[in-house]
């Protein structure tokens, strides 16, 4: 399979913000995948897999690596029974169709995140009581070493996270979900839609939960607006005036302002609260946010 060369991460990012992959990949199948991660190797090229860069912050100067993002066959979404088997490359959205359609619930906590099931079951993404890892009966994951199937504890998945590493690519899925009339579904769906668009900016470039809630009385948010931070702009970055724990892209940013941020509300969390926040999005490429007091 082609590489294509110098593609712009910042058209794959929801911040768009990031720079160019080294190499870049749309596999359309599994033994495309393999193919193009067996030419990594060769090659000597690292690997990283794009969703829909919900959650991503990529370096402005562009990252050394064969960046994959799946489509085609890889981004279907098939209900069999009370299983949807789905593609790594499948946005949720998508998949929440498929399955209202096909009369089964389970995933309606998923309507409101943005992403794919690759970056889901990456993530643990989860809302409103639910995560990937109550639907996920198994995952399809390939990397350099083959390709197979492992369960949720094997991808160890936990809050916001999974053990997955950056060459170990989802490309597949089965979630097993339940029978539910499709009214039903719709209405939760609607329901919780406006409970985020009340509470979240729903309608600016961002890249969802900044931080993990720490394991303190107050969420990260909560903390970080009483740290005053509530519209602190570094370059095109600000601080969402409508929520503490979201970063928009308010013209022309960076990753570097949205790193810079992070790295701000960290040392005032800490100073204010003795709290270390913990970074819930992903940096690809050489972007660092560094220890407290380093
Ligand atoms: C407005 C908004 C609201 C959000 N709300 C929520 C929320 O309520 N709950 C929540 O959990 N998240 C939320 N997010 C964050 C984000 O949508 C989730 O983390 C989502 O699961 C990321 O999926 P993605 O496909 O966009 O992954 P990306 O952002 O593209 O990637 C995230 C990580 O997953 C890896 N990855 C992506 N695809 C694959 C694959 N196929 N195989 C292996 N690794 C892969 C990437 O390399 C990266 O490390 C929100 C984001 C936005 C912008």
């Amino acid at each position: 399979m082609k590489f294509e060369e110098r593609v712009e991460l910042a058209r794959y990012t929801t911040l768009g913000t990031g720079g160019p992959a080294r190499a870049f990949g749309r596999p359309r199948s599994v033994d495309e995948v393999e193919a193009l991660l067996r030419r990594a190797a060769d090659e000597g090229l690292a690997v990283a897999t794009v969703g829909l860069g919900s959650n991503l912050l990529v370096a402005d100067e562009g990252v050394e690596a064969l960046v994959l993002r799946l489509e085609g066959g890889l981004a279907t979404a098939e209900p069999d029974g009370v299983l949807l088997r789905v593609g790594g490359g499948a946005a949720n959205a998508v998949c929440l169709h498929r399955a209202r359609a096909s009369g089964l619930g389970g995933f309606e906590f998923a309507c409101a995140i943005p992403g794919t099931i690759g970056g889901g079951v990456r993530m643990n993404a989860g809302a409103y009581g639910g995560d990937f890892s109550q639907v996920l009966d198994r995952a399809l994951v390939a990397s350099a070493d083959g390709t197979g199937w492992l369960g949720p504890a094997e991808l160890g998945l936990s809050y916001r996270t999974s053990n997955l590493l950056a060459g170990q690519v989802v490309v597949g899925a089965e979630l097993r979900l339940h029978p539910r009339p499709p009214e039903e579904i719709k209405a939760d769906v609607r329901a919780l839609n406006a409970r985020r668009k009340a509470a979240q900016p729903t309608n600016r470039r961002t890249f969802g939960s900044v931080f993990k809630n720490p394991e303190h009385e107050l969420s990260a948010g909560r903390m970080l607006e009483s740290c005053g931070l509530k519209g602190f702009r570094i370059g095109g970055a600000l601080i969402s005036p409508k929520h503490a724990n979201f970063i928009e892209n308010a013209g022309g940013a960076r990753s570097e302002d949205a790193v810079a941020l992070i790295v701000e509300a960290r040392r005032r969390a800490h100073e204010q609260y003795g709290v270390e926040l913990e970074h819930e999005v992903r940096l690809l490429g050489d972007l660092h946010v560094p220890a407290l007091g380093a």
